[in-house]
């Protein structure tokens, strides 16, 4: 091993070799250090820009440590040196988003990107995106093309809409509708339809940025034909249903079905707009889930413009559909807010993929991730908890117990609120009662520090892993000696 001197500054020699300690004068320059044997690989791959701005900073950081008289010769070798640096280097290239272990028990769960886009639609990503494509081209003719043509023909025969167009997201699609349909006039809408999604997506916020009024009827609970019919004034512009996706009111309820809605509405030459939020584009029911509202139910009972998101239930990109009459859609599609929220080709290729992957129906529940995670049978999950457990209780020795429990998942995004979907996982609980609080946050904490960060939830002194989202249970067991050196 070279000696830290070799590395140091010239005029560092009249210094008297430190005691107890590497002192600052003896650390090199940056030159110095890029120019070593060991440290020249890193330069050669990353180039000089990074890797000696991360020298810099190295040896600031070392120059503090050794002024604390912290800094041993063994710790300023060349290649300690050259190690440290290339673990910065690496930490600096890193990617902040990171893909997870969603073991939350929330498939489509907003904070962790909500849906799993399909192999197919990432192999056609990677295809159509390393090339020009025909975006707004149109090949048979050689002219200019429209965005929209690539979606609009399959997303109106999946949906039975005469028209449709594409926008960022399901919030996009509501504020570009009702800016294209009311700005400056009335949209009625329901007391018991007044959603907030997520906070940041609130019904009455919405509709005031888009230029419109809000004219509340009926009550939280109640809420009658009668009501819409009678706030119908000069200035209505729309009639307004939204389902309510994240939460349900039950008791002593009613409210009015799109069908009676669109009889009024059409009788006063007004349209009648559907936010659907999830909008599944099949019977979920047929798969033994809780049947959601379709896209192409609202527009059978007459419903006039339908929105709903990409990434909830449908289980493709970000994405906000708006499917319905032509004569409405098109004045949506000339709005000048259509420019601003216009898609782009990443999500076109992303979501054409996913929506071609509906034309084969039998074969969805294998190909598209969402409803393969939705619809896994409860055995199987077992099966992965059983497989798990052995190896995390050895990873966990006696610190703490890793027991087999049954649990309840949920679908998450606002679809589907009160079902929950039986599951089965881990449950963690610390063998010491003393401290067992602080032990469990830890515990978390060091799940997710791993390379592929495992996202669990606490509860009732528990750290709980629902196994429905692991289908190879391998990406949590070749972590676990990085885990157990964490939580030693
Ligand atoms: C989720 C949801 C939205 C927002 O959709 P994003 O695609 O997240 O923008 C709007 N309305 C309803 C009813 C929803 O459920």
């Amino acid at each position: 091993m070279v000696p830290s001197a070799a590395l140091s500054n010239p005029a560092s020699k009249t210094t008297p070799p430190a005691r107890n300690g590497v002192q600052p004068q003896d650390l090199p320059s940056v030159d110095t250090l890029l120019r070593a044997a060991q440290i020249q690989p890193l330069v050669a791959e990353n180039g000089h820009t990074l890797v000696a701005s991360e020298t810099r900073a190295l040896l600031a950081e070392l120059r503090k440590s050794a002024m604390a008289g912290h800094l041993t010769a063994t710790q300023t070798t060349p290649e300690a040196l050259a190690a440290r640096l290339a673990a910065r280097v690496d930490a600096r290239l890193a990617p902040r988003q990171r893909a997870v272990i969603n073991l939350t028990g929330t498939v489509l769960h907003t904070n962790l990107g909500r849906t799993l886009l399909p192999d197919a639609v990432l192999a056609h990503i990677q295809r159509v995106l390393a090339h020009p494509s025909n975006l707004e081209y149109d090949l048979a003719s050689g002219v200019r093309g429209e965005r929209d043509d690539l979606i609009e023909p399959l997303l109106c025969e999946l949906t039975g809409a005469e028209a449709a167009t594409v926008v960022n997201n399901n919030a996009a699609a509501v504020l570009l509708t009702l800016a294209a349909l009311a700005a400056g006039k009335e949209v009625i809408v329901s007391r018991g339809e007044l959603v907030e999604i997520g906070g940041s997506f609130r019904l009455p916020d919405v509709m005031q940025s888009a230029g419109a009024r809000l004219v509340e009827v009926g009550t939280t609970n109640r809420t009658h034909a009668r009501d819409y019919e009678r706030a119908i004034t000069a200035n209505t512009a729309a009639l307004m249903k939204v389902h309510t996706s994240n939460y349900a009111i039950s008791g002593f309820t009613a409210s009015v079905t799109e069908s009676e809605l669109s009889a009024i509405a059409h009788a006063h030459g007004l349209p009648l707009v559907s936010d659907l939020g999830s909008g599944a584009l099949v019977d979920l029911s047929a798969y033994g889930l809780p049947r959601e509202p379709m896209p192409q139910d609202m527009l059978r009972a007459g419903c006039d413009v339908v929105t709903f998101s990409g990434d909830k239930l449908l289980g493709g990109p970000q994405a906000g559909l708006i499917v319905g009459k032509s004569e409405w859609i098109a004045r949506i599609r000339k709005h000048p807010m259509k420019r601003a929220l216009r898609s782009g080709k990443l999500m076109i290729a992303a979501l054409s993929a996913t929506l071609r992957l509906y034309l084969r129906p039998e074969r969805l529940a294998h190909d598209l991730p969402t409803l393969r995670l939705l619809i896994r049978p409860v055995d199987s999950i077992e099966a992965t908890a059983r497989a798990l457990q052995p190896a995390l209780q050895a990873a966990l020795a006696s610190r703490f117990t890793v027991d087999i429990v049954a649990l309840q998942s949920q679908i998450g995004s606002g679809s589907l609120p009160v079902e929950r979907l039986p599951s089965a996982g881990l449950a963690i609980i610390p063998v010491q009662e003393k401290g067992s609080g602080h032990a469990l946050t830890q515990l978390a904490e060091a799940f997710r520090a791993l390379p592929m960060p495992v996202i669990g939830r606490i509860n009732d002194g528990r750290l709980l892993f629902d196994l429905r989202c692991l289908e190879d249970v391998t990406l949590v067991t070749r972590q676990l000696d990085a885990l157990r050196l964490a939580a030693a």
